[in-house]
């Protein structure tokens, strides 16, 4: 359509911009008509103590499963989201279910903590922490077995944020960094951060068990989230030689596809059984 409309007349447009609202507003659309015919999914991966392969708890992934395009990953549709402000409605609702199911999954015996990512635009919703509330009430779950995952990207107003934060932990939520290591001013505002857990970025755990930098750099992570009495996890691991060089540099959790893929909730399920036996 593109094409046809340069032979139109209309060369001026930049096709590739064109494309690119085009795509945006089908997008917007689809996905307002997929939030209210929930084709959202979440999906979790297992968190694992790396000691003892044990489950810890997990993160919730959400898949958006369209009728005629399949999967589609969360990395295609959750920046148009958050430009749109959609995020707000569908963060919720995320929020809602993970919530939800895990106090089915703790209601069974299988007491673990849930990991719900949290974007930038979420923080500064002014009702962010009343929502938080009403849908810990309404789905009985204790603050306790939820984290929320944010990244530095969220600090833009710092003490807006830190602000927000500190009100979600005063709940007894937890509240980890993710991506930790791939911002530029990293080392420099972590100290003063109300975080309880640092997850390191799988570009340093795609080549710890053959790069001596990503090693100091894990090692350097491990040291200060020691000293600041906080709790690391790295992600990304898919190799039994990455667990080797963790354990040497001192990181004790991890989450990747070496222990498992993000599994939809009936096979998380089956994998939560099978490990109890
Ligand atoms: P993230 O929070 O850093 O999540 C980790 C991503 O790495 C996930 O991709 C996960 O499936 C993938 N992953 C886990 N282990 C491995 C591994 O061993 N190897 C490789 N190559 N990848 C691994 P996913 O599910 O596609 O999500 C991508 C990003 O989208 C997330 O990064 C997060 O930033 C965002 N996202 C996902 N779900 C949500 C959500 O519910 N809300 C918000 N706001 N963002 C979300
Ligand atoms: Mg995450
Ligand atoms: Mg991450
Ligand atoms: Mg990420």
């Amino acid at each position: 359509t593109v094409k046809s409309r340069g032979k139109n007349g209309y060369d001026f447009f930049d096709p590739t911009m064109e494309a690119k609202s085009l795509e945006r507003i089908l997008m917007e659309n689809e996905m307002r008509k997929a939030i209210e015919q929930e084709q959202f999914q979440i999906y979790y991966q297992p968190k694992i103590d790396i000691a003892t392969s044990a489950m810890t708890g997990m993160e919730a992934l959400v898949r958006w499963v369209h009728p005629e395009l399949g999967i589609i990953p969360p990395n295609r549709f959750i920046p148009i989201a958050e430009e749109t402000g959609m995020i707000l409605a569908l963060g919720e609702w995320i929020l809602k279910q993970a919530c939800k199911q895990n106090k089915i999954w703790h209601d069974q015996g299988y007491t673990l903590k849930v990991s719900v990512n949290l974007s930038a635009r979420q923080i500064y919703q002014k009702d962010l922490v009343e929502m938080i509330k009403d849908i810990l009430q309404e789905t009985n779950l204790s603050p306790n077995w939820l984290e929320l995952e944010i990244t530095e990207s969220i600090f833009v107003k710092m003490e807006e944020a830190t602000a927000v934060l500190q009100q979600i932990r005063d709940i007894g939520i937890q509240i980890s960094i993710d991506d930790f290591g791939t911002g530029y001013s990293s080392f420099s505002y972590i100290k003063s951060l109300p975080v309880d857990t640092i997850k390191i970025d799988a570009s340093f755990i795609r080549d710890i068990h053959h790069n001596q930098e990503s090693q100091a750099i894990v090692k350097a992570i491990v040291t200060i989230a020691q000293s600041l009495n906080m709790n690391v996890i790295a992600e990304g691991i898919e190799l039994h030689d990455q667990v080797a060089a963790l354990k040497e540099n001192g990181c004790d959790h991890g989450q990747g596809y070496l222990f498992s893929k993000p599994l939809p909730t009936d096979d998380f399920d089956q994998l939560l059984r099978q490990e109890q036996q």
